[in-house]
């Protein structure tokens, strides 16, 4: 494999897989050379200026919470399909893996379409994470009166404690067990979803906004070691190189960053808190009903007055629908004090950081896709943020003035 490659978008070859990069949306095609001028400030291959990048105030003293979740990850892709239960139509969608926030208004899009096949007046969804608020939109717009069913609202659904980035591809699948329909199927959600975005930038609280990713290494990333990949997860970014946009190698000096080895691409990002109020406002203002409620078996839905049902429970369909095809893989974050003047990401020996306006999020990643794959123990571990934020810290006392 040559070593723009590896670099790249080949996520295959990413010396963490998408659970590293991933998180953060480090992935995007490799362009330039490490050559270029030494000194600052110096133009990259692309004759781009790195911009003057505020330091994060790594240390746990400026830590506000830890929180821990599960990503709901099915080898064979999210369910997204239909079955008669009772009188009622039920249309699954859920167990999107690490991929829930990015793929929503797609995932969303196929159930609604599924939903909608016999125009009901009015629809019922059961979850109000990402999936279920999103799918629950989208059914308003297609015409019908829709009322949310769910134990929990956000932000306390699980969705709330998510990195918030755009990541289509982060563990949403096997390869050889989702086969290539799926792979068809996800770059229809991931483009649907990309499309729906762009009206969520530029609004009043910055729901939704673009910002840079650096991904630092200390020797040529050629020599890190890859992650393990037993299991072989679905990496399917090619299939979108277009939207993702390029990274570039940026040359030795030309950052603030004391790694010899610095990428950088851009990409999307959810500032959770504000873009779960501005989904949720906008459902209400579209006449939509909420109401708390907590069920035990997807037979209880044929006593529900509507007749259509979109099911969207998350990481809750194991224990609701007796779903054991889904894995937990655990995930925790740590929250440092939000700083506005840090508007970039930063991937760094097996941590990602990403500043987002609600909180500098603070991740784990080391050991790839596989990091927390069966782990359903969803309490802090706080030698696992000691360890993340002590490494970002480190990096951070290195960096030039
Ligand atoms: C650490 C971490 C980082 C992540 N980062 C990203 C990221 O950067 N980008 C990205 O795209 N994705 C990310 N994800 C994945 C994403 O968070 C999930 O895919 C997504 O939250 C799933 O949304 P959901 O709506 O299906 O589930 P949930 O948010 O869990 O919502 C389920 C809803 O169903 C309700 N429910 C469940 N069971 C019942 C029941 N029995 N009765 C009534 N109601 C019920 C719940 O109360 C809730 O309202 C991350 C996940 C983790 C853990």
């Amino acid at each position: 494999m040559m070593a723009g490659e590896r670099w790249g978008l080949d996520r295959r070859g990413l010396i963490l897989g998408s659970a590293g990069l991933g998180a953060l949306g480090l992935g995007g095609c490799a362009t330039g050379a490490m050559t270029g001028p030494l000194g600052g400030p110096t133009p990259t291959a692309g004759g781009v200026y790195a911009p003057h990048l505020e330091p994060v105030r790594a240390s746990m003293n400026r830590v506000f919470d830890i929180t821990v979740c599960l990503r709901p990850f099915r080898a064979a892709g999210p369910r997204l399909e239909a079955e008669t239960i009772g009188d009622a139509l039920v249309i699954h969608n859920y167990g999107h893996g690490g991929s829930g926030w990015s793929l929503s208004w797609g995932s969303g899009t196929l159930a609604v379409r599924m939903a909608m096949a016999s125009s009901p007046r009015s629809v019922a969804v059961i979850g109000c994470g990402a999936i279920g608020l999103t799918s629950a939109i989208l059914a308003q717009e297609a015409g019908a009166r829709v009322t949310i069913y769910a134990r929990d609202l956000l932000p306390d659904a699980r969705s709330a404690r998510a990195t918030g980035s755009w990541t289509p591809d982060s563990r949403i699948a096997l390869t050889k067990t989702a086969g290539p329909a799926f792979a068809d199927r996800w770059e229809e959600m991931a483009r649907i979803s990309f499309k729906r975005y762009r009206r969520y930038l530029g609004l009043p609280g910055t729901p939704v906004e673009w910002s840079d990713r650096y991904n630092l290494f200390d020797g040529p990333p050629d020599s890190e070691p890859e992650a393990d990949d037993p299991l072989g997860f679905a990496h399917y970014g090619d299939r979108i190189r277009d939207l993702n946009g390029h990274s570039e190698v940026l040359p030795p000096g030309s950052t603030p960053f004391p790694t010899p080895y610095v990428r950088r691409n851009s990409s999307m990002q959810f500032n959770v808190a504000d873009y779960a109020h501005t989904l949720m406002a906008d459902f209400l203002a579209m006449g939509g009903r909420i109401e708390r409620r907590e069920f035990h078996s997807p037979a209880e839905y044929a006593a529900l007055p509507e007749k259509v049902v979109i099911n969207c429970p998350g990481y809750g369909a194991r224990a609701l629908c007796k779903d054991e095809s889904i894995t937990p893989v655990r995930g925790q974050i740590t929250w440092l004090i939000p700083q506005p003047e840090v508007n970039y990401g930063v991937y760094y020996n097996g941590v990602s950081v990403l500043s987002r306006r609600d909180g500098i999020v603070v991740q784990a990643v080391w050991g790839g896709d596989m990091f927390g794959y069966g782990d359903d123990h969803e309490v802090i571990d706080r030698a696992e943020a000691e360890k993340a934020v002590g490494i970002i810290a480190g990096l951070y006392s290195r960096m030039k003035a």
